[in-house]
């Protein structure tokens, strides 16, 4: 091995915002965007890929947002090989500190013949004018080959030549598919270093589905393999079976340093709180089993681990959880805290908070902890959450009441307040308080959305737990998220209704592009 080897920092271009956004069931608004980027930028990553401005003009407003806030990382915005999507995207960056666009085309034989309808020659030619056009405008410009992994090698090194000669400062290799073997992937990555000379120009980058499971697998290879760049999404979310994972690949290159001989810049103390603010603003669960953030991924069950644990960790652990910054769920808080506390505690736990947030985080505090004896980590976490949620909010629960029983069907009265200024009341019967409750929301709004997801799970531990409720509905084909934080459960279940109904009611920012 050569351990006399410089350890190699990697940059981390992070598309959560972007690809993580795109899957189903991810979408998140546009407050939510800009808490995961702040999120991210105290994590440390390089790049944060904010959107794709073109799609959408919700997509532009984010992008522009975001870049207006972050400060010290790279933002970018994606594009297609088109004069109009980079248009959009250098609009929606101009106030970034370090913009960055990025171009894509595709170079696979399946992806020009039937998606582009384009020959080779022309996709050289239209990739070269792109990154030109774009080049125009923003020193830094990314190219992307779709599809690479399916590609022949020998042409993504053509195509990477041209760009590279007409301005593009990184090269990115996808394997847009979830195709690649990880020694596959890492022969492909060193084959396009050794034959594309002008590769010494750019930094070479990877972007790896994990539709095999693979996607961590083939990125670390490739960095290997002398890649400069992997793209990743934190908890892998992303279209299909995800993107590679974040905290996978943070955590690969520092416990394996001495393998890799590559680091990135990243603190890893912030990633179970990036982590855990993905999952709760997209309302994708992270599995129990799930590497680094997994609720599992640090327990000992089995008496022999248990007992070589206890003798020292390192019997059975190769990183440890404060590594990560996982809090431990210590009872820390009660109903005579103070304002201090609380706000060193949520430091504690890597969440920061200011002004009208802060207030409303530690009103809510103060009511939780009128109601629980002890308020624990977990339900601080899920306070902050709704603290500062979205601003324009159409529909706000005023008052509720259910009978239900064995015998006789539910129902529910429902009062809503809308847009701060009207009360409307109905009532409704079904299956259940939560039918009934759902159904009189319905009457109110006059629409019928459909519930594609409805789950609920305790906070904590204990009879006086907070109940946390997430529902997904559909409406018009898109799908809308929504949660709900109560002592009661069918209180945090209308909540979440009401929040996922807030979200579709809500006029798309920005105007038409
Ligand atoms: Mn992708």
């Amino acid at each position: 091995m050569e351990h006399n080897e410089q350890i190699r920092i990697i940059d981390l271009f992070d598309t959560t915002l972007r690809d993580g956004e795109q899957a189903p069931g991810c979408s998140m608004n546009l407050q939510e965007k800009v808490k995961v980027a702040r999120r991210l930028e105290r994590l440390g990553v390089s790049v944060i890929e904010a959107g794709f401005p073109a799609s959408s003009a919700g997509d532009l407003e984010a992008v522009r947002t975001v870049a207006g806030i972050v400060r010290d990382c790279t933002v970018a915005g994606l594009c297609r090989s088109l004069e109009k999507d980079i248009d959009a995207a250098r609009e929606a960056l101009s106030k970034a500190a370090s913009p960055r666009l990025h171009v894509f085309l595709a170079t696979s034989p399946i992806h020009m013949e039937y998606k582009l309808k384009m020959t080779p020659d022309a996709v050289v030619e239209r990739a070269v004018s792109a990154v030109k056009y774009a080049k125009r405008f923003c020193a830094d410009v990314e190219f992307s080959a779709e599809d690479a992994s399916r590609s022949d090698p020998d042409f993504v090194c053509r195509v990477f030549a041209a760009v590279i000669d007409a301005g593009a400062t990184v090269v990115n290799i996808p394997d847009t598919t979830g195709y690649a073997m990880p020694a596959e992937f890492a022969g492909l990555v060193r084959y396009i270093r050794e034959h594309t000379p002008e590769s010494g120009r750019a930094r070479i980058s990877m972007h790896c589905h994990n539709d095999l499971g693979l996607a961590v697998a083939n990125s670390l290879a490739a960095v290997e393999a002398g890649a400069d760049q992997v793209e990743c999404t934190v908890n892998g979310i992303g279209e299909r079976a995800g993107n590679a994972s974040l905290e996978e690949i943070v955590m690969g290159m520092r416990v394996r340093a001495d393998f890799l001989r590559a680091d990135t810049r990243v603190d890893a103390t912030q990633i179970y709180a990036a982590s855990r603010l993905v999952s709760q603003v997209t309302g994708v669960n992270v599995p129990p089993n799930k590497a680094i953030v997994g609720e599992n991924a640090f327990a000992h069950e089995a008496g022999i681990h248990q007992h070589g644990v206890l003798a020292n960790r390192a019997t059975y652990e190769i990183m440890t959880p404060e590594s990560i910054g996982i809090p431990k769920n210590r009872m820390v808080l009660g109903k005579h805290s103070g304002r201090h506390a609380f706000e060193d505690r949520l430091n504690e736990l890597g969440l920061y908070l200011e002004g009208p947030a802060l207030d409303e985080a530690f009103a809510r505090f103060k009511g939780l902890a009128d109601k629980k004896k002890t308020v624990s980590d977990r339900d601080i976490e899920a306070l902050v959450m709704d603290a500062g949620s979205p601003a324009v909010e159409t529909y706000k629960l005023d008052r509720w009441v259910v009978n239900c029983g064995s015998s006789l069907s539910s129902t529910c009265t429902i009062r809503l307040l809308c847009n701060d200024a009207e009360y409307y009341e109905q009532v409704a019967v079904g299956h259940g308080p939560i039918d009934a409750a759902f159904k009189a929301v319905n009457r109110i709004i006059g629409k019928e959305p459909e519930l594609e997801h409805y789950e609920l799970k305790a906070v904590t531990g204990g009879e006086d737990a907070q109940g946390e409720t997430w529902v997904r509905i559909a409406w018009e084909g898109r799908l809308w998220n929504g949660r709900g934080l109560s002592t009661d459960v069918v209180e945090s279940s209308i909540k979440a209704y009401i929040a996922a109904i807030n979200n579709f009611t809500r006029p798309p920012p920005g105007k038409a592009v």
